[in-house]
């Protein structure tokens, strides 16, 4: 294998041969599409009309007197679909149509990416088969019953474990099978290459649109950046537009019951160098190799792997990866919402607990943007539960 694909060491196509034609097409045809203006016309009309780009960039008076520091939400949260997710889907649905491929497929885990996924087939005329672990259908029924609102089939995967894995597997097998007429959709920054490199393209307008929003409103760069990392695609997408400027960079992973625990997702502080899902970065595996379980309060950062990007950046220092605990997620959860009337995820509740736990190292004048990659609507009757409440 040559330098194809390669961020530093990291990324790659450890794919079965069998793939290895598909990706290449498909890495072709998005450098094919990436620049023509029919496609980048189509897909910002749809950003505009459609996904409600651009989001605003908040300046949050209540949370920056409390906090001591000028704080700004990237609004990702009032992207259509509620996160950051449609970003990607509408783009690569979009390069689907352009290569001309008659239907989507996609594997989920909690949903999330599936319904993203759903939306952007039905919108853009796209037929849509979700891959989702048997026990997953079962924890998160309401998706399920969301993607097949919107038309989407969801193929209930009965093998293995019955989770995220097994769907992943069969949705290969799938591509593999139909790969003439099939596009296969994934949701982040990970998997073989050309994912992650066009995956971080589609999210890179939450960076390009903060930059030019920051300009305008501070006439300067920020100091601090902070974004929660699950396999990295909001992160990345804001920080990418930054890499080359003097702006400090804070990635917060899932620490779940602490990383001394073994409970927790935070891939890039505690694991090390593996290949996962085609792709080589950081990963929680045994001595033997075998991926550890991960856990954390939110759903959409629990996953044992990393986008190879990501990786690099840690080796070279540029990004500073660190992570936050439940307790501390839900204690953020409450703050924001209480202080500015924004009910976060729980996934970008992490940035925010960063934020509140190192308010002390800002100045007053330090201007502070978090990206606020969803909205917490999903996840405010899980958190009434763990409250006691009904
Ligand atoms: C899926 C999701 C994430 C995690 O995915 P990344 O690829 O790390 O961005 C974070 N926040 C929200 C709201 C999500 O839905």
């Amino acid at each position: 294998m040559g330098h194809i694909g390669r961020f530093g060491k990291y990324g790659g196509q450890y794919v079965p041969e069998t793939l290895m034609g598909a990706l290449y097409e498909l890495g072709e045809e998005y450098a094919k599409v990436k620049d023509d203006p029919r496609f980048t016309r189509d897909l910002a009309a749809y950003q505009t009309g459609y996904a409600g780009r651009p989001t605003p960039l908040t300046f949050c008076e209540n949370v920056s007197r409390e906090l001591g520091c000028r704080l700004y939400l990237k609004r990702e949260d009032l992207v259509h679909g509620g996160s950051h997710k449609l970003n990607n889907t509408l783009g690569q649905a979009l390069l689907a149509k352009h290569m001309g491929r008659k239907r989507l497929i996609a594997e989920t885990g909690a949903g999330q990416h599936g319904v993203a996924t759903a939306i952007a087939g039905a919108v853009l005329g796209l037929p849509v088969e979700v891959y989702m672990g048997e026990v997953d259908t079962q924890r998160q029924a309401l998706n399920v019953f969301r993607m097949e609102l919107m038309g989407a089939k969801v193929i209930s995967v009965k093998s293995g474990t019955r989770t995220l894995k097994d769907a992943i597997n069969e949705a290969l097998r799938d591509w593999v099978a139909n790969v003439r007429d099939t596009y296969y959709l994934i949701g982040s920054v990970v998997g073989p290459h050309p994912y992650p490199l066009m995956v971080r393209d589609f999210q890179s307008v939450i960076g390009m649109e903060t930059k030019e929003q920051v300009m305008k409103k501070e006439g300067r760069l920020p100091d601090t950046i902070v974004a929660c990392v699950g396999g990295g695609s909001n992160a990345i997408g804001i920080f990418y537009p930054f890499l080359h400027d003097d702006v400090e960079l804070i990635g917060v992973e899932a620490g779940g019951k602490g990383i001394e625990s073994g409970e927790h997702s935070a891939t890039l502080c505690a694991g090390d160098a593996g290949v996962l899902h085609g792709t080589l970065s950081y990963l929680l595996q045994d001595g033997d190799g075998q991926v550890l379980p991960t856990h954390s309060i939110a759903a959409g950062l629990d996953y044992p792997g990393v986008g190879p990007e990501h990786a690099m950046l840690k080796d070279s220092r540029r990004v500073t990866y660190t992570a936050v605990n439940d307790p501390d997620v839900l204690e953020a959860f409450s703050f924001l919402s209480r202080t500015e009337g924004i009910i976060p995820a729980l996934e970008s509740a992490h940035a925010v607990a960063y934020v509140m736990k190192n308010a002390d190292q800002f100045d007053s004048r330090d201007i502070v943007i978090i990206n606020l990659s969803g909205r917490g609507d999903k996840d405010v009757a899980e958190v009434s539960k763990m409250q006691g409440g009904t």
